[in-house]
């Protein structure tokens, strides 16, 4: 290599790499634009449980486990949304692991009625959540729950229902005929309630509620876009008992029952997330 090709060598990768970087701001997959949604921390090394405040009031130790994309790990990578996939086969073992261990997976309203009873779910009682809608968990979660015959709470944006990489209505239906899945309201257009106005929040829930009401979920749960929980009021008075945050803790009170505690699961064993 002559000595000019050496010098300007750097210089023409330094050019290339500025090149493609700009290409990917300018264009973003539409997946990556997803993928920023809920930043959802993916540690390699299981996350240690930290410890948990003092709690106030009923409490229950009821896990809930928050999903997100359900696929084949190659689909992931393929997609960009490897930041939110837990790989099917991994899915499934978790599966195996609680069905192994005694787990009975209840819904989240389930969850909510004990909290406000005061009464005990059944022993080892844990609530799995799959958010946000998307075609893998029609796709492939649903197998797999109905494989262990376990129920999960799929959290709804309903108007991004039928887009691409979202379930289709149909599907959503199909999914409820097993009698495995039930609802939450996850408002409309997956919209930051907080960072909205109370006539904007009035539409995102009400309209997300008369939705699933017609496919015949009259569900009194809400889960919290990007974890932020606000606008509690107002969802208590339109008949929400219950709300799931993006919290961190296994532990589950009646004190904040409005901001219920999840469990973020990755590709790691369960046993890695304390379950
Ligand atoms: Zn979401």
């Amino acid at each position: 290599m002559n000595r000019k090709l050496i010098y300007f060598l750097p210089v023409f990768l330094s050019i290339l790499s500025l090149v493609s970087l700009l290409n990917a701001s300018a264009n973003p997959h539409p997946s990556e634009v997803l993928a920023q949604k809920e930043p959802v921390v993916e540690p390699s090394t299981a996350p240690s449980p930290s410890p948990e405040p003092e709690f106030t009031g009923f409490c229950l130790q009821v896990p809930i486990l928050m999903y997100h994309h359900i696929q084949p790990w190659s689909q992931a990578k393929a997609k960009w949304q490897t930041a939110f996939t837990v790989d099917s086969d991994t899915f499934d073992a978790h599966l195996a692991y609680l069905k192994s261990k005694g787990y009975t997976t209840i819904s989240t309203s389930q969850l909510a009625q004990s909290l406000i009873n005061h009464s005990s779910p059944p022993a080892k009682s844990i609530v799995i959540t799959l958010d946000d809608g998307y075609q893998d968990a029609y796709t492939y979660a649903l197998p797999i729950l109905q494989k262990y015959q376990m129920h999960a709470d799929f959290l709804i944006p309903t108007g991004l229902l039928n887009n691409p990489d979202y379930m289709s209505g149909d599907q959503l239906k199909a999914a409820l005929s097993t009698g495995l899945i039930s609802t939450i309201n996850h408002t409309y257009s997956h919209t930051n309630l907080g960072a909205v106005n109370q006539e904007k929040i009035s539409f995102e829930v009400l309209t997300a509620k008369k939705q699933l009401a017609d496919i015949g979920q009259n569900t009194t749960i809400f889960g919290y876009p990007y974890g932020a929980v606000t606008a509690t009021k107002f969802l208590q008075e339109n008949d929400y008992i219950a709300a799931l945050s993006t919290i961190q803790g296994q532990t589950q009170c009646d004190s904040f029952i409005m901001s219920l505690n999840r469990t973020r699961v990755g590709n790691s064993q369960l046993s890695a997330y304390g379950i």
